[in-house]
């Protein structure tokens, strides 16, 4: 196929068949949020890059080799947006939020640009529901995120999700922990991958992240991050674990949790497919207490999480769970003749008009090719309309479920009556 009719790798239409099912997905995850107390923050495509290599990190895959950067026509270099985090932390410094009544909250559903490996659950373009609070310190903010995130995932009855949650500290313990790990990975260096050999000196934490299996083993007997945590980081860890207990929200603590961005303190936490693999978390999240005052503004808690819808409908998918489709249009007209393609429009239009969803045929085919047609956009009614009916003033309204007829009136307001 000739590549101007191809989709760039990595990048996927959403189907007029299909998208109801983003905008089932969507009204439940806005639902659950608004409940929380969030609103929706919409903000650019595309930023200038340093506020992503800045805001995300230098030492992260996503700066390093997955953005999508380039010059505009005046020279300024601009990224289209590979996460939601930094933009929405821009605007909130930018439109003095921060400074009003907190904690602050927004939510954002967009998408994200990522030159990664194209792969199940892994594209170049994919989309994101975010939210994202400011102004919390207190373990209650942590807590209330993760129950937010699990509020969308249980809203659909999805079972086999889990939580795993781990405190990555604050910069002062975590700089202890970088010797330690950096000592440990030092001993391993030649069985490591080439990103990783060059990870340890700059950020040892993110090697525990890597996919690589043979890093993966490696990391896997690491020193844990839990045991070099400062009094207060740990203090709020347990407090955050006695808060979900109460909440009666099952996690596992997993030491190996970093996440992907440089930003991150204290809490962060990853929502898992079990048994999906590589591609299996469906959510991520954590705090994020000193990226406001590194990007600019005075100093400001933030917690977080984005969650990938895409990943979303494919778990949704796999455990065979439905979403509702919209039913096709309450009536369809069918018509013969001039006369009676005149009176299908005029039906349609009055229909439309008092809030119904109705169509006529617009190719005036062979009664047999509208029937078909009618079928195919599964329409609960179907009229029929020639000169006989006109003459009359009445036509065969039929039930395309089960398909019986009955007469009906030539006029909207007895049509209306027997459909509703
Ligand atoms: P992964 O470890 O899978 O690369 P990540 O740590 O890079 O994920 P985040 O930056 O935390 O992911 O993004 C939040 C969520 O967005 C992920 O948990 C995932 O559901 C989704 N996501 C991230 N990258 C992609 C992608 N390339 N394609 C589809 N979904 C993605
Ligand atoms: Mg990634």
């Amino acid at each position: 196929m000739a590549e101007i009719i191809r989709s760039p790798r990595g990048t996927q239409d959403i189907m007029p068949d299909a998208s109801y099912r983003w905008q089932y997905v969507e009204g439940v995850m806005r639902s659950v949020v608004e409940r929380f107390g969030y609103s929706e923050i919409r903000v650019p495509t595309f930023e200038h890059t340093e506020l992503f290599d800045r805001g995300v990190g230098d030492t992260t895959d996503i700066v390093g080799k997955e953005m999508y950067t380039m010059n505009d026509r005046a020279g300024r270099s601009i990224t289209l947006r590979p996460e939601g985090t930094a933009s929405v932390v821009r605007s909130f410094i930018q439109n003095g939020v921060l400074s009003g009544a907190l904690p602050a909250k927004a939510y954002y559903i967009l998408p994200c640009f990522r030159y990664e490996k194209p792969q199940a659950g892994r594209l170049r373009e994919f989309h994101q529901l975010g939210i994202e609070m400011f102004g919390a310190y207190s373990p209650d903010a942590d807590a209330e995120v993760i129950k937010t995130a699990s509020t969308i995932l249980n809203s659909f009855g999805l079972k086999n999700i889990k939580l795993e949650i781990n405190s990555i500290g604050c910069p002062t313990c975590r700089k202890h922990y970088h010797e330690v790990l950096k000592e440990y990975f030092r001993a391993h260096y030649d069985d490591l991958c080439d990103t990783c050999k060059d990870r340890l000196e700059r950020n040892p934490l993110r090697i525990l992240d890597c996919k690589s299996p043979v890093c993966a083993e490696i990391a896997a007997d690491a020193p844990s991050v839990l045991e070099y945590l400062c009094d207060d980081c740990s203090a709020h860890f347990n407090e955050l674990k006695n808060l979900l207990d109460e909440a009666g929200i099952e996690y596992t603590v997993n030491p190996k949790i970093v996440r992907g961005l440089d930003y991150y303190s204290r809490t962060v936490f990853e929502f898992v497919h079990k048994g999906a693999g590589a591609q299996g978390t469906v959510c991520g999240g954590g705090r994020y207490d000193g990226l406001v005052e590194y990007l600019g503004g005075s100093a400001c808690a933030g917690i977080g999480f984005g969650l990938g819808i895409e990943r979303l409908l494919s778990v949704i998918d796999s455990e065979g769970i439905e979403i509702p489709k919209p039913h096709g249009p309450d009536v369809f007209f069918c018509y013969i003749g001039d006369e009676g393609k005149r009176k299908a429009r005029s039906l349609t239009f009055e229909l439309q008009k008092a809030g119904y969803y109705a169509l006529y045929d617009l190719n005036a085919r062979s009664l047999k090719a509208q029937f078909k047609y009618s079928d195919k956009l599964d329409s609960r009614y179907t009229v029929t309309i020639g000169d006989g009916e006109i003459e009359s003033g009445s036509a065969a309204l039929r039930n395309m479920s089960n398909r019986q007829e009955q007469s009906v009136e030539l006029t909207a307001e007895a049509i209306i009556n027997m459909i509703k």
